[in-house]
């Protein structure tokens, strides 16, 4: 095919970008072509039509969208996980011969937007970095950073990896949860099993590869070093994470390459302190579904939708980091319940604040659209409208007394001088685009005000100067007219022609009239032609100076929207806890939870007000460090243990809980596993992901951890499952001697045996009240143990037929007599289970080696048998025979 020199153009701007979708500018539309064009037209649905130009002999796919539209079609292709390059003409087509300079001016990707189309204003959007150690370094960690180009957000940290073991890198990735993730080719390729797992964490996730030279310590240090302007990093105490700013740095030269622009709201780099916050791993994150529910993925139903009553978008993100970073120092948690409750104390003053914030904008993507050369002038009047209500949000904060607020209060710039700025300059009406002008108020600008005036007033203007020639020539009826090929002309009959004075200067000579122009007139029409063009140059040169003085002004912007969004959380907190009764809890540092009346925070939200039946929870180092909570099914056993971990991890982002009273001990960590959960995000067996997660407590939980166990031992056969919940219970109650607070709810009976021998083992379970056939769930935790299911009752309630039910308690009858099975004890623990087809081999409850029918004779006493049970071993030792031969 024929190359036109604009396909040439194409193409060459193409070769740079093949990673991304090219939208091509051309007079008001993008057009994409080839395969752009096709990949485009399905995601947006749009029409897919071909270029037929006369040379091309092949036709060329191509699809457009018009600019001003963009936005919402840019929206859609990045949400599918495209990168997006936006090519513009950056020549004025009217003054140029042949072919308009185009180039890319952004690249816009999943992690890189600031187009509040694509963003949530609740959450953060990290583009995050990994480097990884070389395999001869062996134990040197993980580099990784994160940043948030809408917010000027930026976090570094390392992680260490042991051997091929990537959990604890997966679990910081995932509590960030980055939208895209930057990594060389080579490490690409080296990390497919990390790289599968974050992608079944999160379908949509970006992977973008980078050059590795971007990532290597000295060109890492050098860009760092240029953008903060500093000789070294130790101001931000980072400067001994080696891998950690090797990601920081390849990831800041990639944003400014998509952004081509300076960063300037990228202020400085974070370290994640890992140590001082109270660590929650992926999976009880998931499990006790802190951001999102476990089915689904949904806001909705998650804690942080029952918690978050912020009102500005600052808040709202700051409010989900504290949550998934919550503190473990305990006097800083303090600090942050002295605050909430001066505002809970205060509910005039709290209203009056939140009334306040209502009015503020997003200030950190403002800010950073501004700063990038991006945002407009209703972004500004945004930002205006925000920065008005500083002065009397400070004034608000005088009235309290407690250190936190206090702090706010001082660090609150009230950024008097920019909302100065911006009302004197902006117009509040100003359109969304830069290139039509309206943007400049009038009195702001000299040059500017003439150009408007001139333009309002051009006909008075001209008629002025008719009337002033009339004046001179004393021609009365001298008079301007218009045509279209001399433009402005003034017109005088033949018969006064000759009063015309020198300086006119004869133009056109009709049958009754002449027509005369003069310097001054043509003066004026010059004037008047091209003021709309020098207004629409100005206003915009005006404006991007504005936007620039404000950028400059952009860590003070920043340090604003910190604190608006400190006071924000602590005033959603305040308003939580008035709302829905929590209470303030009490600290302590002698190892022990004491919950009055606790309730579950998002389950309590479901019901009627009153409905949710309250519980005491205790645990402490004597007598209840381990708690066993049996009940049947629907009893509320999960309900109470995730309340617990819930109030306990409340306490933990300084936030009142959901009780009467709690006196909460500083825990390191919270483990959760929940049982019989099938993981298929991550398509692992069940019981491997149990057992994984089983093994990640006993090998992580220290003194100081609360661990919550739900039900483990559920994912395989009866027999295997109880072995593993006892061995795994013994362990932690006495593990490194003090054992590890551990709330455990299961279904296996026999576990409230371990209390005989274990003094810290305290029984508990769910009262249930039997009633007739039925049972009423009392939801009651009751410091006692139950040997009762009533699996048969919850399955009657749960619909089962009647005629199934019955059948159900004649087999249970003869379980219980020991007719159905060959085994006493096997029959008692089958209770609870339904006695339904023959159950698989209990292998692995023998020690390994050794041949099953060897433990099922160990396992047997013959002076407990009758001999019909005597039998029932022999034919169950035959069968087990012959499975193992099969
Ligand atoms: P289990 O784990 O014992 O099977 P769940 O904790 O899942 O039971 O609770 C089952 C249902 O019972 C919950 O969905 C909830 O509707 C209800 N429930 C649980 N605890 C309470 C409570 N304390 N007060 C009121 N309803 C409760
Ligand atoms: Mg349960």
């Amino acid at each position: 095919m024929k190359i036109t020199p604009m396909l040439r153009q194409y193409l060459e701007i193409k070769e740079q970008h093949q990673d991304a979708i090219l939208f091509y500018r051309m007079g008001d539309f993008y057009e994409m072509f080839f395969a752009d064009a096709v990949a485009a037209s399905k995601i947006l649905g749009i029409t897919l039509t071909s270029r037929s130009s006369k040379e091309a002999e092949n036709k060329i796919p191509m699809c457009g969208i018009p600019f001003h539209a963009a936005a919402n079609y840019l929206g859609k292709l990045v949400k599918a996980g495209h990168r997006v390059a936006i090519c513009e003409q950056v020549e004025d087509p009217k003054q140029t011969k042949g072919i308009v300079r185009r180039e890319v001016v952004r690249i816009v990707s999943p992690g890189v937007t600031t187009d509040e189309q694509i963003l949530d204003a609740k959450t953060n959007c990290f583009v995050c970095a990994l480097v990884f150690p070389r395999k001869s370094k062996g134990s040197s960690p993980v580099g990784l950073s994160f940043l948030d180009a809408s917010t000027g957000n930026f976090l570094v940290s390392e992680v260490p990896v042991r051997g091929d073991d990537h959990t604890a890198l997966l679990d910081m990735i995932s509590r960030i949860n980055p939208a895209e993730i930057l990594l060389s080719e080579e490490h690409y390729r080296q990390q497919q099993p990390l790289v599968a797992d974050l992608k079944g964490l999160q379908e949509q996730l970006c992977f973008t590869l980078r050059p590795e030279e971007q990532f290597q310590q000295a060109s890492a240090r050098i860009t760092l070093l240029e953008h903060f302007q500093t000789v070294n990093l130790d101001g931000f105490g980072c400067a001994a994470l080696s891998s950690g700013i090797r990601a920081a740095g390849g990831l800041l030269a990639y944003i400014e390459e998509t952004q081509k622009a300076a960063l300037g709201h990228v202020r400085k780099l974070t370290p994640i302190n890992q140590e001082g916050h109270l660590v929650i791993d992926e999976s009880s994150r998931r499990n006790l579904e802190l951001t999102e529910t476990l089915i689904g993925g949904r806001r909705e139903g998650s804690l942080l939708s029952v918690l978050d009553h912020t009102i500005t978008p600052m808040g709202a993100r700051l409010l989900r980091q504290r949550l998934l970073f919550p503190l473990q120092e305990q006097q800083r948690i303090e600090q942050r319940l002295d605050g909430v409750e001066e505002l809970v104390n205060d509910p005039g003053g709290r209203e009056q604040l939140r009334r306040l914030l209502e009015e503020v904008h997003d200030l950190e993507r403002l800010c950073s659209r501004l700063v990038l050369g991006q945002g407009n002038a209703r972004d500004m009047w945004a930002m205006k409208v925000s920065l008005a209500q500083l002065p009397a949000i400070r004034q608000a904060l005088e009235q309290w007394r407690c250190p936190l607020l206090r702090a706010i209060h001082s660090q609150l710039d009230e950024l008097t001088d920019l909302h100065q700025l911006i009302g004197e300059a902006i117009r509040e009406d100003a359109p969304i685009t830069l290139r039509e002008g309206r943007l400049i108020r009038e009195g702001f600008h000299q040059e500017l005000d003439r150009l408007i005036h001139l333009l309002r007033n051009d006909r008075q203007l001209i008629l002025n100067l008719e009337a002033k020639e009339r004046e001179r020539t004393k021609i009365a009826k001298l008079k301007v007219g218009y045509n279209k090929v001399f433009g402005y002309f003034f017109e005088v009959s033949r018969a006064q022609s000759a009063q015309i004075p020198e300086d006119f200067i004869r133009k056109q000579t009709l049958v009754n009239a002449e027509r005369f122009i003069t310097p001054e007139l043509k003066e004026l029409e010059h004037s008047i032609a091209t003021a709309q063009d020098k207004r629409l140059e100005l206003e915009y040169a005006l404006f991007s100076e504005i936007r620039e003085r404000i950028a400059a002004q952009s860590s003070r912007i920043l340090d604003t929207a910190q604190q608006i969004a400190r006071i924000d959380v602590l005033a959603c907190l305040a308003e939580l806890a008035c709302q829905y009764r929590y209470c303030k809890p009490r600290l302590n540092s002698r190892a022990e939870i004491r919950i009055s009346e606790g309730r579950h925070p998002v389950i309590e939200r479901t019901m009627e007000s009153g409905r949710f039946v309250p519980n005491d929870v205790r645990l402490d180092q004597d007598s209840c460090q381990l708690m066993i909570i049996t009940g049947p099914n629907m009893a509320g056993k999960s309900t109470v243990l995730r309340q617990t971990a819930l109030i306990v991890l409340l306490t933990h982002i300084g936030s009142f809980v959901p009780a009467t009273e709690a006196d909460i001990c500083t825990v390191d960590r919270i483990f959760t596993r929940v049982g019989a959960m099938d993981d298929l995000r991550r398509g692992q067996s069940t019981f491997m992901v149990e057992m994984n997660e089983t093994a990640n407590i006993l090998n992580n939980a220290t003194s100081h951890s609360l661990v919550i166990l739900d039900e483990i031992g559920r994912g395989t056969s009866t027999y295997d499952g109880l072995a593993i919940a006892w061995a795994v219970a013994e362990e932690l109650v006495t593990k490194d001697q003090t054992g590890i607070k551990t709330m455990f709810a299961t279904h296996y009976h026999e576990l409230t045996e371990l209390a005989a021998s274990q003094e810290r083992v305290l029984n508990a379970s769910i009262a249930v009240r039997e009633w007739n056939e039925t049972i009423i769930f009392l939801h009651k935790l009751i410091p006692e143990a139950t040997n009762r299911s009533y699996g048969i009752q919850v399955a009657a309630l749960a619909g089962v037929p009647e005629h199934v039910t019955r059948r159900a308690y004649e087999i249970l009858a003869q379980v219980e007599q020991g007719d159905f099975h060959h085994h006493p004890s096997i029959a008692r623990e089958k209770r609870g289970a339904n006695p339904g087809p023959e159950q698989p081999c209990q292998l692995s409850l023998f020690p390994t080696g050794k041949h099953p029918v060897i433990g099922l004779l160990e396992a047997t006493d013959p002076d407990e048998l009758t001999p019909r049970q005597a039998q029932e071993i022999l034919y169950e030792a035959q069968r087990l025979l012959r499975a193992g031969d099969s």
